[in-house]
């Protein structure tokens, strides 16, 4: 291990140093071995950890990033990663949880694509989740349907299983979209990614509205 310590002014406070105990030695953008350029630094408020901004010396690359070191006694804080920022998930209600919790996992999966700029597979991933969604449903409302509604289109089920039109209007353009996304020719040249979401968001809307319509319905008689 190489022990070598960086002696570091924190916070701007000049009372507090701070050893830090080796770089990382590769870049997360270019990944070049490097030896980085000190930029600045940050003691986070438990005192425990220390964020240091590096920059890559490749001169093609000259990017910055962030790493994280621990405290492990006194002054002496060591190298533990580079710091990778956190996606968001998105949380459905409670009902259409109960409905399709695959629903769910696969819109976070095709969410996490997205905000990693993965945008070729994304919508994909979107649609697969719809699937899911208005299959798990249409389950739920015929289950003696189930083994049909399983090897069945998603676009046959909807048209033969959905009675409420807007869930219908809804649910079969999301899948346009969403096939536009699948295929290898694009139907649909004036509509995108944040449409095909739309689309998704209402067609959940309905499907939450008709499922709470009939709890009420059921419980007040
Ligand atoms: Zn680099």
């Amino acid at each position: 291990m190489n022990e070598q310590a960086f002696e570091v002014l924190v916070n701007g406070n000049r009372e507090i140093y701070a050893n830090l105990y080796e770089y990382p030695n590769e870049c997360p953008h270019c990944h070049k071995h490097i030896i980085p350029k000190y930029k600045s630094d940050y003691l986070s408020g438990e005192q425990y950890t220390i964020y240091i901004t590096l920059i890559c010396p490749n001169t093609k690359c000259d990017k910055p990033f962030i790493a994280q070191y621990g405290r492990e006694n006194h002054n002496n804080y060591y190298y533990e990663k580079i710091v990778r920022y956190s996606v968001i998930t998105k949380t459905f209600s409670s009902e259409i949880i109960e409905i399709s919790p695959q629903f769910q996992k696969i819109y976070n999966e095709a969410f996490f694509a997205e905000q990693n700029n993965l945008f070729e597979i994304c919508g994909v991933a979107y649609r697969k989740s719809l699937e899911f969604l208005l299959k798990d449903y249409l389950i739920k409302l015929f289950p003696e349907k189930k083994e049909l509604i399983i090897k069945n289109s998603i676009m046959n089920c909807i048209s033969s299983h959905v009675d409420d039109t807007r869930l219908k209007t809804t649910s079969k353009r999301a899948i346009w979209l969403g096939n536009d996304h699948t295929h290898y020719e694009k139907k649909w040249n004036d509509k995108n990614l944040s449409d095909l979401k739309t689309l998704i968001k209402l067609t959940v809307n309905w499907i939450e509205s008709d499922v709470l319509t009939k709890k009420f319905n059921d419980s007040m008689q």
